[in-house]
């Protein structure tokens, strides 16, 4: 359940023209700000394929967008020429974290407004226009939620869960529930997890509590799993969304047959499990311009000490999580090919999982398990937004915001051209992305 605030700004522009305009010249001032781009091709977030195409906006909302010749630039129209570029919907990481660490350190002290609105500019910068933040160290992210419906956005948009619910018992968990819907959350998060023996899973009876307390309160609610028998347990108890892959075991009839019945979006979080060993030594993609764009130096210099290294060719949950990488890949695709909605998410925002360019990375996990490039690229436009239940993003349909990316090369061709970003916008601004 999202909250979506009403777009104010068409019907305030046509009150300023009917009280305001006293020459014509001022009249003139007040005309909507109507742009078409032309020479592009044009992936429009759906089922559909790319075509050559043209998109058109009005006041920060798409007004159409496809094929060219059927779309024609409005008389009025500004035009941008964009020379053969590719253009599609903004990319929606469904499980994402803001404001929640600060280099490799981790804790609610980091829990700012500023930090939040820092790695929404750091995910905008890398064309991921939109967030689901799944676990929050409180509820400042509604804040800043609520202040995205506005023509003047220039940075990622958000939706929030607010902390984990973790109550120990069911009261503890459905006051959890409550305080959560009080401040008016878009999701409740769950964690269903030992920490490969080292704490307390949550019991069946307290997730039924909370799933019951959120449906309650028209909230759903989205489950952290590691295990593909409580991935059942927490489908059949009527959780819909699965936030990470199913890495202990392979995934079987009965799982899969749970999520198809019940709607289930799917979020395999692959560069998550990458996280956690990758830094045993030094990874290439260090050394990458599109990395270092959005990490500073000094954490890049802290990643490769000895000290940090070790720490992570140390770790008893990097190694399980190393070991089980393939297997989550596989349960992946499974999943997939039995037309379960697999929605894109990274976990990022969490120490070393660096936001924007973790997502890209994932997008090329994602084709390495197997999935086509039009499959992807659905998971993270329109299909999650559809699957996730956001309103106004996603696709190009005619007044959702013009959140759109222009990449120079296809990636319908060649998934790792997503990093081929010329131009970011959100609700019709172009961000500075340099
Ligand atoms: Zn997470």
């Amino acid at each position: 359940m999202i909250h979506k605030k009403t777009w104010l700004s068409g019907i305030t522009g046509l009150l300023i023209v009917m009280m305001g305009c006293q020459t014509e010249e001022a009249a003139e001032d007040e005309l909507p700000e109507i742009t078409a781009f032309t020479n592009l091709t044009l992936y429009d977030g759906t089922d559909a394929e790319p075509v050559d195409g043209v998109l058109v906006m009005e006041e920060g909302e798409i007004t159409s967008a496809g094929e060219a010749g059927v779309v024609e630039p409005p008389e009025m129209a500004e035009v941008i020429d964009l020379d053969g570029a590719f253009v599609m919907p903004g990319l929606i990481n469904a499980h994402g974290h803001v404001g929640v660490s600060e280099g490799l350190n981790h804790g609610e002290d980091y829990y700012t407004r500023d930090n939040i609105l820092e790695d929404l500019n750091t995910y905008a910068d890398y064309g991921v226009t939109t967030v689901i933040s799944l676990g929050d160290f409180g509820f400042e992210g509604t804040e800043v939620r609520d202040e995205q419906y506005t023509e003047d956005l220039s940075r990622s948009r958000l939706y929030v869960s607010g902390p984990v619910v973790d109550g120990e018992s069911p009261e503890e968990a459905v006051a959890q529930v409550e305080e959560a819907a009080e401040n008016e959350v878009d999701w409740i998060k769950i964690r269903i997890d030992d920490q490969l023996g080292e704490g307390e899973k949550m019991e069946p009876e307290v997730y039924q509590a909370v799933i019951d307390a959120a449906e309650e309160n028209g909230l759903e609610v989205a489950a952290h799993i590691v295990e593909r028998d409580d991935a059942t347990d927490v489908i059949e108890a009527g959780a819909s969304v699965i936030a990470h892959s199913i890495r202990d075991t392979e995934v079987d009839y009965t799982v899969v047959r749970a999520m198809q019945e019940n709607d289930i979006c799917y979020i395999p979080t692959l560069t998550r499990e990458l996280s956690t060993f990758v830094y045993a030594e030094r990874p290439d993609f260090f050394d990458d311009p599109f990395f270092q764009r959005g990490v500073s130096s000094d954490l890049i210099s802290e990643l490769e000490s000895e000290e940090v290294q070790q720490r992570f060719a140390e770790s008893e949950s990097g190694e399980y999580f190393k070991e089980q990488l393939p297997l989550a890949k596989e349960n992946m695709e499974t999943i997939h090919e039995s037309a379960v909605d697999i929605v894109f998410g990274t976990d990022s925002g969490m120490p070393a999982r660096f936001p924007g360019f973790f997502e890209h990375k994932e997008l090329t996990m994602m084709e390495e398990a197997g999935m086509e490039p039009h499959d992807i690229l659905y998971s993270a436009t329109g299909g999650a937004a559809e699957c996730m239940g956001l309103e106004g993003v996603g696709t190009f349909e005619r007044g959702n915001s013009a959140d759109f990316i222009v990449l120079e090369e296809d990636p319908f061709e060649d998934i790792e051209n997503t990093r081929t970003i010329q131009q970011v916008w959100v609700a019709g601004n172009q961000l500075d992305i340099d």
